[in-house]
């Protein structure tokens, strides 16, 4: 007689999660929407209210420090510069002050805070099958370059290495490339579009021709519709409007979120942070893609690292570790690690990561009001929309551009 007692104990839940459900109702945080120039907004207070975390607004100007693997929510006012879930972060539209309150885009609310602190909410993650890898460059196209080595040879070999550990963990792997040959873009793309239930991984080691100082790793994926990508300083939403978006944008964004938190939390390189670009790569997949920048071949201590086999293995296994958490996303439906949680295990025995999540669920209903559901659920967005919604347009239904 196992089942009615089963059914029995379930009752005390139920019970519990509908008292719970009522005082959460009571207290669920109002989104107050603030227009400035047409735009819509929200105070930093509102969202730090609504997830119920800690939220500082550095001054103009200031620097975030470095630290910030225990911080969950910072901005700086007038930047794009963030942390969030202690990574940084680059939102679309930078911090503005109004009335003494520090106001980010609804964009930034639905693109990027929202799938960033919590990956494990996207809706649509589906069923992982394939692992398209990308090794960046090759033959002609060398890529950049240290006295060790060429960005093309130290990417495949990453690859090369990381396959055989996501075949381990039951993936199927398929390579863009597998030698020393270029493959075009598009075939690259083509290649991730055909696979079936794929996620397409682009690893690339950086460069910079001005700061032989530049360090760090950053990750990309594909820039939202209407926004600016990272590296664009000019901020004219008007040429960003005809580009269009991703229909995967909040799956990419998980992916970027599950795989940086484990390069970093695993290789204690500077913290770039999680970006947006429109890399062709990452415009001509139709699948959950990113683009890993692995460190730079133009800094002294970081090219002799990539020149070292065994730091490669460690960046590959750290990759495996992320796409192993964003494929257990729908499964587990829990937070995937972050980067406190995977210094905290290296430090001591491995943990597992204590997250405050439980009560969050039902406050849910008024982000996705707010921010629409197309917003987190995935949803072509190849359409232009106008840029001033009717006043009698629900939230939802509304362009999400600021
Ligand atoms: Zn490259």
């Amino acid at each position: 007689m196992a089942l009615p007692v089963k059914r029995w104990s379930i009752l005390p839940f139920a019970f519990a999660s509908l008292v719970l459900g009522g005082s959460i109702a009571i207290a669920a945080v109002e989104w107050q929407v603030i227009k400035v120039n047409g735009h819509d907004y929200l105070s930093v207070d509102n969202i730090s209210k609504f997830y119920q975390l800690p939220a500082d607004v550095v001054p103009s100007g200031a620097k975030i420090q470095n630290e910030t693997a225990n911080r969950p929510l910072e901005f700086v006012s007038g930047s794009r510069e963030a942390i969030i879930n202690g990574a940084r972060s680059w939102l679309c539209f930078p911090v503005i002050e109004q009335n003494g309150k520090s106001l980010v885009s609804r964009t930034d609310l639905a693109k990027t805070i929202e799938p960033l602190l919590r990956p494990h909410r996207v809706a649509d993650v589906g069923k992982v099958q394939t692992v398209v890898l990308d090794a960046g460059h090759g033959g002609y196209d060398k890529g950049q370059l240290s006295r060790y080595g060429a960005e093309k040879d130290f990417a495949l070999d990453v690859v090369r290495k990381l396959r055989p550990i996501l075949q381990a963990k039951g993936f199927r792997v398929v390579m863009t490339r597998e030698g020393d040959y270029f493959v075009p873009l598009e075939v690259r793309a083509q290649i991730a579009n055909s696979a079936r239930n794929s996620i397409f991984v682009s690893v690339h080691f950086n460069g910079s021709g001005d700061d032989p100082n530049a360090t760090g790793f950053e990750i990309f994926s594909f820039t939202p519709r209407g926004a600016p990508s990272t590296s664009d300083s000019a901020i004219s939403s008007k040429a960003y409007n005809a580009q269009p978006g991703s229909t995967v944008d909040a799956q990419s964004t998980a992916l970027s979120a599950c795989i940086y938190h484990s390069l970093l939390g695993h290789i204690p390189e500077y913290d770039r942070g999680i970006k947006r670009a429109r890399f062709a790569v990452l415009r001509l997949t139709k699948v959950p893609a990113v683009l890993i920048e692995g460190g730079f071949l133009t800094e002294r201590g970081e090219s002799k690292l990539i020149s070292n086999k065994d730091w490669r293995a460690k960046l590959a296994g750290a990759i495996g570790v992320g796409i192993e958490n964003y494929q257990a996303l729908p499964i587990k439906k829990q937070p995937p690690m972050i980067v406190a949680d995977y210094r905290r295990e290296t430090k001591s025995a491995p943990v597992e990561p204590v997250r405050h999540e439980g009560s969050m669920k039902e406050a849910d209903a008024s982000l996705l009001q707010l921010v629409g559901r197309s917003a987190l659920l995935s949803q072509p967005q190849t359409q232009p929309q106008t840029s001033t919604p009717a006043p009698t347009a629900s939230l939802e239904t509304a362009p999400i551009v600021p």
